[in-house]
């Protein structure tokens, strides 16, 4: 079982670490620090020089005890802001903030598991195979650490990846692929007052596309978002310039595909005929994946999460996630619940219950 004072210390030391995306260092440290003295080799990659930030992704060896199933864990380093100023309540089994910062659990809620678990498997002397932790800087802004992180050492391997919401263990059995839709439409600017008839606005052409397009949730696996629009110069000058942020994800690229021609048409359409111009470049941003119940993985997954009394819980994801991008380097990894909730606000919480649970887990798994 997972001792739950040490889970609460090391997640309230890793939360008390500002660590937002590029300044990942002091968690780095916290983690090599917290490994060593349990046999890992651990290295880290030069990704952090690559973007800019303060630390690279952190890998961690323990050479198996037998020949089992290689297992890697992951979870990522960085968190959204704010966090500088952090003032952690304890209310029962649930640990937030007094509301003036978010928590962070996501994801130190996954490094306190993964940290637990394998003190657990060390402490317990239980036969494992090969494990390997995978500590990721950056996914918040874009899932660049392990976009830059070399997967050839974990051919052969079966990921599980720390790292989404409520319940704590659920398996998140598919993500959607993200496309991001940038668009810019050029009009023709004219005095508003003294000859609006010589302008085209092209606020009113983005208008008139978005007000006839299918957005939000267009079927259980496709949603679409127009997220930001900016232009204009001034209240008196008809507007030759709007650039617009909008996405398209689904789980069927088909639909995605489909939704994708919708939204260009759209904008294209709509400006030709008032005679603007629609520039329209389209970015993936990470590509779907989906497990069946009867998969490897899944299968595995369920059988250690059953030694530990439990049955799983299966549920879609809507997002992406470093699974995402393991997947579509060919590595099998499935994304599991660190049991957080509300992450990106300040109303994030997570539960110590769901942590220890989350913590023993690991465990199960790692053991062979
Ligand atoms: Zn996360």
């Amino acid at each position: 079982m997972a001792d739950k004072e040490r889970i609460l210390k090391t997640f309230k030391d890793l939360i008390s670490i500002n660590s937002p995306s590029l300044s990942e260092r002091k968690v780095a440290d916290y983690i090599k620090a917290a490994l060593a003295p349990l046999g890992f080799e651990i290295s880290e990659d030069d990704t952090g020089a690559k973007i800019g930030g303060s630390a690279g992704n952190v890998t961690a060896f323990l050479k198996g005890t037998v020949d089992a199933q290689p297992i890697f864990f992951g979870s990522h380093m960085d968190t959204v802001e704010p966090t500088e100023g952090i003032n952690v309540i304890i209310d029962g089994d649930i640990i937030k903030t007094d509301g003036t910062t978010i928590l962070g659990a996501d994801d130190k809620a996954g490094i306190t598991e993964i940290l637990e678990g394998m003190r657990m498997l060390v402490e317990s002397g239980k036969p494992h195979g090969d494990i390997k932790l995978v500590f990721d800087v950056s996914e918040e802004t874009g899932l660049f650490g392990v976009r830059h992180y070399d997967t050839s050492g974990l051919r052969g391997y079966f990921g599980f990846i720390m790292d989404s919401e409520i319940p704590a263990g659920a398996f998140t059995m598919n993500a959607p692929s993200d496309v991001t839709i940038n668009v810019e439409i050029f009009g023709k600017a004219a005095h508003a007052g003294m000859c609006p008839e010589k302008g085209i606005s092209a606020l009113v052409a983005a208008s008139k596309a978005i007000a006839k397009m299918k957005l939000g949730r267009l079927d259980e696996e496709t949603t679409a978002n127009v997220g930001t629009v900016s232009g204009g110069k001034a209240r008196n000058i008809v507007p030759d310039y709007v650039t617009m942020r909008a996405e398209a994800r689904s789980r069927n690229e088909a639909k995605l595909e489909a939704q994708l021609d919708h939204m260009k048409s759209l904008f294209r359409d709509e400006a030709a005929a008032m005679g603007a111009e629609a520039k329209i470049e389209l970015i993936s941003d990470y590509k779907t994946f989906a497990f069946d119940k009867d998969a490897d993985i899944v299968k595995f997954a369920a059988a250690a999460l059953r030694k530990i009394g439990k049955e799983p819980v299966f549920q879609n994801g809507g997002g992406g996630s470093d699974a995402n991008i393991f997947n579509e380097k060919g590595v099998p990894a499935l994304l599991i619940a660190a049991g957080y909730n509300n992450a990106h606000t300040p109303e994030e919480y997570v539960s110590i219950s769901g942590m220890c649970d989350c913590a023993d887990f690991v465990a199960a798994l790692a053991e062979a």
